[in-house]
């Protein structure tokens, strides 16, 4: 397979998951999703993507459920250029759309340590929403911190590789790559 333009490709160790198999697996989720959410009398789901790695899994899995979705997004600190959790987290930008009393899914792309999910669930079951579940593309359980909550995951990565593509970053780059990949490590192991 092509691994895109000749200066990416130099910096990347192995693709991990094509853009088929990723399209699949998000067929299989929203289903689950769909399914549930029916089994539980829900009809309407408000979810929540993360900012920005989230937004292409965002975009591909809504359109796969079976629901009314209602859309909405929130930013939080992340690694900024580094690849190493800075151990806080910072709310950027909030949502618009409350959500007492609604059903509430969060889209993230990848969760690390546990620290980000862990601080958003707190924030946002504060809010008093009818249910609050999770769903992340990507899951390091190798690095995890503290325990969070995680109720979909797309792929579960063994060992700890940086991952970028498919909105994931590093430095900001990557992320338009249809493909997710394992960065090498020496670019980010200085
Ligand atoms: P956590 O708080 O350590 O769980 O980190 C979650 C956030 O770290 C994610 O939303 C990503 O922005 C970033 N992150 C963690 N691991 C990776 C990775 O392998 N590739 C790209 N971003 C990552």
């Amino acid at each position: 397979m092509q691994l895109w333009h000749e200066s990416v490709q130099e910096d990347l160790a192995a693709v991990l998951y094509t853009a088929d198999e990723i399209q699949t697996r998000i067929a299989e989720l929203a289903a689950q999703i769909t399914q549930r959410c029916r089994q539980q009398g829900v009809n309407e789901l408000v979810v929540i993507g993360i900012l920005r790695g989230a937004v292409f899994f965002l975009s591909d899995l809504v359109r796969a459920i079976d629901l009314d979705v209602l859309i909405d997004f929130m930013s939080v600190s992340s690694y900024a250029d580094e690849a190493v959790s800075s151990g806080t987290v910072q709310i950027r930008k909030d949502i618009a759309i409350p959500i007492k009393d609604k059903h509430v899914l969060i889209v993230e792309d990848i969760i690390d340590t546990g620290l980000t999910m862990r601080c958003l669930t707190d924030l946002l079951q504060a809010r008093q929403p009818a249910s609050l579940h999770v769903c992340s593309l990507l899951d390091k359980p190798a690095r995890r911190e503290v325990d969070c909550q995680l109720d979909y995951v797309g792929f579960t990565l063994e060992g700890a590789p940086f991952t970028v593509g498919y909105g994931l970053d590093y430095g900001d780059r990557y992320r338009n790559l249809p493909y997710i990949a394992a960065l090498k490590p020496a670019l980010y192991q200085k």
